[in-house]
Order: structure tokens, then C-alpha cells, then sequence
């Protein structure tokens, strides 16, 4: 027999060293490989399903919201760029450029995209013509690359996979309208797909999109208490609109310039699942977004009649349409739980003779390590109420343990030791740029989002009356 788990002693403690159980667990359990390429990561099959189960669930809302799918160039005349000020500004130091190709000089460098709004821009500028193709509403799921100096699987990495969807208004009212949609958007799936919950909000000007007037994003609260911001949603007025003259005949025959807006959520999603959910015996993931929601394993496999009824109720759940897989390897029951704990699977459904002579098979749940057993009748029906409440219960889980951890300070001190601590800080801010700075100096966190609606009397850094409530927090 094996010993107790050797799973578990292969991933360093995630209470003590959480940064390399989180490097542990995506490369152990096969998630990632390191690129040959510094900053670069190779998305493995059982990370890829993840992705491909996100996209699938938001390209379907996306298109309930009218967004249709394009594609768009990798590479962009590097004039592009400064068009816009601001936007050039923020992306320049990580650009990657082309300089050559078939062997010689390029008359104009080519920026490989870290993001698409002025080549979208340009395009949407031949496309409109008049209000009647308005709004116009495009995505695209694509790569993307930022230069990054220090890089983590999944949360930064200079090629990383995302959507950017694009949309041009002819009224304000509705591009903002539509920023804000998407968002909700976002903010459903991250609550009832990945079961993570999240603070959506204005972010301040410092930390808004280069080039956008209003930035609004989802920040999630990781294990140990930074914040990950895990999709953003831009409105961009008209400046990109200008940048790139992207222009209408209006309904009275006179020439107008639209409104934009972006969105945006990637692979980084993955790295938000895993520190959300993860637990000292590696990956817990959610039923909705899992590779695989139950593994079948046979307990006295060799016995007359195990494999066969492993068999029959695997084809079972298959046809219900849940993701299932019978480990009918040669490893050991105990080693099989610990590797399918360590890969996160939510159920694990344990059948051996007497279970079945019983009519019944055991259910343990990776997320709360509980067993149960189960009738084998009507299994399939069964496996999924599993499902459904491990879901909830996971959502409620990870909600409970950040509101534990939001608290409120009114001094600098009282924000340093909040975020020391592992928590979210909200504090009052008088709104001036030298004390959001201040904060990030002193204490390392950044303002991640206003706290809409809350009210404090005075700003924590200067004293003076608060105008907003900021949610402080060390993030990724
Ligand atoms: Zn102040």
C-alpha cells in the first residue's frame, strides 16, 4: 500500500508558503508547463478544458447580448498606437514590436497586439457610415502579448489567452449603458459558474484603462487576502471614437462621433479559480467549469461484477450529460482518491461489492472532503443535485470567508495592518492622487474599486472630508 498521500506531500503548505503551493498545484496537476521562452506558459489539456468550458458559457451570453464574433490581425502598424495619447502612454513599456520579416527591415515596425482597440477602431471607422449600423458590437477570443518583467502561470504571463469584445454607440447613455451590462455580465458568470464572488465597481483614475473614461472591474479576494482583478469593462467616450474617426451620419443628416467601449476577461480567470477554492490537498474546482465533474473508482476492482457495474453506472451519468471518468488503472484506491483530490474533481463515486450488493455507492466531496452514501437508483439524477449543491455551497463558502475579511480603517496605520493581515480595507478618501500614491507606498495596496454607496467622514492618508469609500488591497 502506498503511504497516506504522497499527493499532499508534494505541494508545499498553503498556509505557510502560499505562492509555491499556487506554483505546485498548477504544474502537478498538469495545468501549465513553463514556455521555452521566459514569461511564456504552455496551457496543458486539463487547463485548456477549463478555458474551453469558460468560453463556451460566456460566448453563449455574450451572444445573447447581441456581441458577434470577428477576428483581427495579430499585428498593427506601430503608427497606430499614437494616436491615441493616453493609450500609447500606458502600453508602450510593454510592447512587443516586429522589426523584420522575410529577412529584411520592415518600412514601419509592427506592434504584436497587447490588446486590440485601435486596430478595432480603425476598422469600426470603415464599417460605420450612418446610425443605422449602429450599435455595432464585436468580440474576439484571441492572444494577446504584454512584456512583463516578472511573470506567474495563468495570473501574468507575457502571452496569455482572452476575449476583448468592442462596441461603438451612437449615444453616450447607451455606451455607458453597455459598459455597465457587461459587467453584470461578468459578474453572474464569476458568481454562478466559477463561484467566485466578487466587488464590482468604478476604479480610480490612476488605475483605469490607459485611454478610458471610466474603467469598471471585478476584484476577487485570493486565499491569502490579495485581490485579483478578473475582468474589466471600459467605457471609452469618444476617444478613441476621435483617434480613429470612427463617424456617423446621424437621423438629421449630420455628422456625429460615436461612443465606444471594451471588455475584457482571460486565461487569468484559471489562476482566480485555483487560489478561490484551492486547499491543502491541491485544486478544488467548480462543477459548471471542471474538466471532469466525477471520477468513478473501483473498490476490489477484480471482484466478479465491480467493474462491470462501474461500467454501466459511468455510461449512466454519461447520457445525463455529466462529465465523468472510471479510473480503471492499476494504482491503488487510496492513491486514485488522493490524485483525483489533487486534480480537484467535485465528486468522487466509490463502488465496490458490497456497495452494490447494498444497492448504493459512496459520494465524497472534494469541496467539503464529506462522504455520503448514495442509492444507485436514479443515479444520474442524484450525482447531479451533488453537483448543483456543491456549486451553491462553494459560492457561499468563499463569500463567507471575504466578508470575514473586509474591514474598515480610518488611518494609515489601520490600512497597513489591515492588508498585512489578509484583509480588504475600506477607507475614506478625499479623492486627490497624493493620497492614493501615499497608500501604495506606505503600505503596498492599491485603490481596487470605489465602494459605491458607502460613506465615511474623512479621508484615512490626509484628514481632510472623504468624498468616496475605496476598497484598499494588496493584488496580483
Ligand atoms: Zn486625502
Amino acid at each position: 500500500m502506498a503511504k497516506e498521500n504522497q499527493f499532499v506531500e508534494q505541494i508545499a503548505d498553503i498556509n505557510a508558503d502560499f505562492p509555491q503551493w499556487y506554483t505546485d498545484v498548477v504544474l502537478k496537476t498538469k495545468l501549465v508547463d513553463y514556455g521555452p521562452v521566459k514569461g511564456t506558459m504552455v496551457i496543458r489539456p486539463y487547463g485548456y478544458a477549463i478555458w474551453e468550458n469558460i468560453q463556451k458559457i460566456l460566448d453563449a451570453r455574450f451572444k445573447e447580448c447581441g456581441v458577434e464574433n470577428a477576428y483581427f490581425p495579430l499585428l498593427i502598424p506601430m503608427s497606430y498606437f499614437t494616436k491615441e495619447a493616453e493609450h500609447v502612454e500606458g502600453f508602450a513599456p510593454e510592447v512587443a514590436v516586429v522589426t523584420v520579416g522575410g529577412g529584411e527591415e520592415l518600412a514601419e515596425p509592427l506592434a504584436i497586439r497587447p490588446t486590440s482597440e485601435t486596430i478595432i477602431g480603425s476598422m469600426m471607422s470603415k464599417w460605420i457610415q450612418s446610425y443605422r449600423d449602429l450599435p455595432m458590437k464585436v468580440n474576439q477570443w484571441c492572444n494577446v502579448m504584454r512584456w512583463e518583467k516578472t511573470t506567474r502561470p495563468f495570473l501574468r504571463t507575457s502571452e496569455f489567452l482572452w476575449q476583448e469584445g468592442h462596441t461603438a454607440h451612437a449615444t453616450a447613455e447607451e455606451a455607458e449603458a453597455f459598459t455597465l451590462t457587461m459587467l453584470g455580465v461578468y459578474k453572474e458568470f464569476m458568481e454562478t459558474c466559477l463561484a467566485i464572488p466578487v466587488l464590482t465597481g468604478r476604479k480610480t483614475e490612476k488605475e483605469r484603462f490607459a485611454g478610458a473614461v471610466a474603467t469598471y472591474t471585478m476584484e476577487a479576494m485570493m486565499k491569502d487576502g490579495k485581490s485579483l482583478q478578473s475582468g474589466t469593462s471600459h467605457y471609452m467616450g469618444q476617444n478613441f471614437a476621435k483617434a480613429f474617426d470612427i463617424r456617423f451620419l446621424g437621423g438629421e443628416g449630420v455628422l456625429e462621433t460615436a461612443y465606444t467601449t471594451s471588455f475584457g476577461v482571460s486565461t487569468r480567470l484559471i489562476g482566480a479559480i485555483i487560489m478561490t477554492h484551492g486547499d491543502e490537498r491541491g485544486l478544488v474546482l467548480p462543477p459548471v467549469v471542471a474538466p471532469m465533474q466525477c471520477v468513478i473508482v473501483p473498490i476490489a476492482a477484480r471482484k466478479e461484477g465491480v467493474i462491470e457495474a462501474c461500467e454501466a453506472l459511468e455510461a449512466e451519468l454519461k447520457k445525463a450529460g455529466i462529465r465523468v471518468t472510471l479510473d480503471k488503472s492499476d494504482n491503488s484506491p487510496g492513491w486514485k482518491f488522493n490524485e483525483w483530490e489533487m486534480k480537484g474533481v467535485p465528486v468522487r463515486i466509490e463502488l465496490g461489492p458490497r456497495d452494490i450488493e447494498a444497492g448504493k455507492m459512496i459520494c465524497a466531496r472534494r469541496d467539503t472532503l464529506e462522504k455520503t452514501e448514495v442509492a444507485l437508483d436514479n443515479a444520474a439524477e442524484r450525482v447531479k443535485d451533488l453537483l448543483a449543491s456543491i456549486q451553491k455551497d462553494m459560492l457561499e463558502a468563499a463569500r463567507k470567508r471575504r466578508d470575514e475579511r473586509i474591514v474598515y480603517a480610518d488611518d494609515m496605520a489601520g490600512i497597513l495592518a489591515g492588508v498585512e493581515a489578509g484583509n480588504f480595507v475600506k477607507a475614506g478618501w478625499c479623492g486627490c492622487r497624493e493620497c492614493e500614491d501615499k497608500i501604495k507606498e506606505e503600505t503596498a495596496a492599491t485603490a481596487r474599486v470605489f465602494a459605491e454607496g458607502e460613506s465615511r467622514e474623512t479621508c484615512a492618508v490626509c484628514g481632510k472630508k472623504a468624498e468616496h469609500v475605496i476598497v484598499y488591497a494588496r493584488a496580483y
